[in-house]
Parts: C-alpha cells; structure tokens; sequence
C-alpha cells in the first residue's frame, strides 16, 4: 500500500470496519504505525507525508482475522508500563490493573513489603506493576509455562526491575516453601463450557490454559486457596482476580480453606473484579469477616 497517512489511515480504517473491528480508526492508526516503525504520535504530525506501507495489508489480515491487536504489535501498555506480549500469554487486562490498586489499598504500609509472590505470572504484568509500587519488595513470578516465564523474565530486564525479580516454571505453588507479604494471582476462570462463545480474539487465539478455570471456573482457586495459608506472612495478603459472580464462591473456598476474606474491589465496569484475602490470624481478618458476614450465608 501507498498513500499520504491520511489516506492509508482511511483505507486501513475501512478494512477494519469491514471486519467489524469496533475501534477502527484507532487501531488503523496504530498499524500503520507499526508498519512504517513509526511513533503513533509522529505519524500525525506527518498526516500529509507520502508513504510505502509494504506491510500493512498483512498486519490489517491478521487484525481482521481478529487476531488481537496487542499480539500484532506485540507491546501492550498496564499500568503505565510497556509490556512485550506473546501468544503463550494473556494479553494483560485494564481490569486486571483493579489487583494492583486493591494491593495498594490493602498494603499502605508499602515499604514494608519485601516479598511478592505473583501465581500464574503470565507476562509479568502483575508482579512488575507490584514491584514498581513496592520499592523495597523483592518478586517471585510463578508460570507454568516456560514461555511465559522466560517472556515475564525479559519483561523485567526491559523495566530495569530484573535486580528485583526472578520467574520459576511451576504448577501453582507446589515447590514454594517461603512466605509472602503480598500474594497476587490472576487464575484461569472460565467455565471450560464458555471458552468457545468468548470473544474470538481471546477463544481463538489465547492460551487456553490461562483461560479454563475448568467445569465450574473454580478450579485454579480451590488449587490457590489451599496453598495460601502456607505462603502468607503474618501481615500478609492475597489479591485475586475474579471472574464475573465469583467473589461470593470463591470467598466461600477462601473460608473453608482458613482464610478470611478481607474485602473486595471493583473494576471500572463495576463488576466485582479483586478479592482480598488475609490468613485467619491476621489482624486485619476480624474486620474482613464482617464485611464478608453476607458472603457466608450465601455460600
Ligand atoms: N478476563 C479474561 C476474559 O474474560 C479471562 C482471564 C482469566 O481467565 N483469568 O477473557
């Protein structure tokens, strides 16, 4: 393709359209962008400059075909830090930043976090997010896949946090003995059954692994929970992310497993997003109990 970047803009936007990409002008922007290996941003100063964009029919297939926009570009912004993404992970979530400033709610005492464990570490996104708040932490992300963990380690070198940060390829936390003041994890919770009617971008071409929480998308939380009163320092907490209508079960596993529920956060949607979670000993678990009093008479 050739033309000023007013014009592939809007013939890229188009094809995008056409594709029912929602955010077409945007994402035909970005393409471009990519394609000339230009900033976003200077490619609208330069609206009326001529260009060969040799590239961008491949990538606007690939958008079109609904593969997502970030694993085209392969970069993909949370919480203000730029991330490398791949296939062997998810794509991070705005929603999941809601962990993040749960995890600040919860521990306003930040210089006293040392240890952070990060379950299911994916990109990195939650533990690098965590370490750029904590400054005196030192990070552990868990993935069992070790793509995702060689991809979370080169994300940490490229923040500069690497000093603070090491990636283990383990099943949940089966070979972790230490303790931990704050716990993150984003598991995989979707019932296995509604994998196929999510958006195709995330069914076809997300890990499925990071996606199936199995029959009934609890199963990464009953592996989590039990292993939580083991990893958690006396002060510590756990911030999970939940999947729609689940902070009432998953509070319940939480509970049978001796944990207390402290509180929940939602996200910008207002779906209960980020469950807070402390050891039974803690102190701050009397005051949690009583937010969660309703939580468990419906279990
Ligand atoms: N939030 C993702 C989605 O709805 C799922 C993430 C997960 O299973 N942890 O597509």
């Amino acid at each position: 393709m050739r033309g000023t970047a007013r014009e592939l803009i809007g013939q890229a936007q188009a094809t995008l359209a056409a594709a029912g990409i929602e955010s077409a002008r945007l994402e035909a922007r970005l393409l471009l962008a990519h394609a000339l290996g230009l900033e976003p941003a200077s490619l609208l100063l330069t609206a009326g400059t001529v260009h060969a964009a040799p590239a961008l029919p491949g990538l606007l297939a690939r958008r079109a075909a609904r593969e997502p926009l970030a694993l085209i570009l392969g970069r993909r912004e949370f919480w203000s830090l730029d991330l490398a993404v791949s296939p062997a992970t998810l794509v991070p979530r705005p929603e999941t930043e809601t962990l993040i400033e749960a995890a600040l709610a919860a521990r306003p005492d930040r210089g006293a976090v040392r240890r952070i464990l990060d379950l299911g570490t994916g990109s990195g996104c939650l533990l690098l997010a965590a370490l750029s708040e904590f400054p005196a932490a030192w990070g552990l992300g868990v993935d069992v896949s070790p793509a995702a963990a060689s991809l979370a380690a080169g994300n940490a070198a490229r923040l500069g946090l690497a000093p603070r940060a090491a990636f283990l390829c383990a099943d949940w936390a089966a070979p972790i003995a230490g303790r931990f003041d704050l716990v993150l994890g984003n598991p995989p919770y979707i019932e296995s059954g509604a994998i196929a009617g999510l958006m195709p971008e995330v069914a076809r071409y997300e890990p499925r692994r990071a996606l199936d929480g199995g029959a009934d998308g609890l199963d990464a939380y009953r592996r989590i929970v039990a292993a939580l009163p083991s990893l958690l320092a006396p002060n510590g907490v756990a911030v999970l992310e939940l999947g729609q209508g689940q902070a009432l079960p998953v509070a319940g596993l939480a509970r049978r497993a001796g944990l207390a529920a402290l509180a929940q956060r939602s996200d910008l949607a207002g779906i209960a997003r980020a469950l807070i979670l402390a050891a039974n000993s803690s102190p701050a678990a009397a005051t949690g109990k009583k937010t969660f009093g309703v939580a468990a008479r419906d279990e």
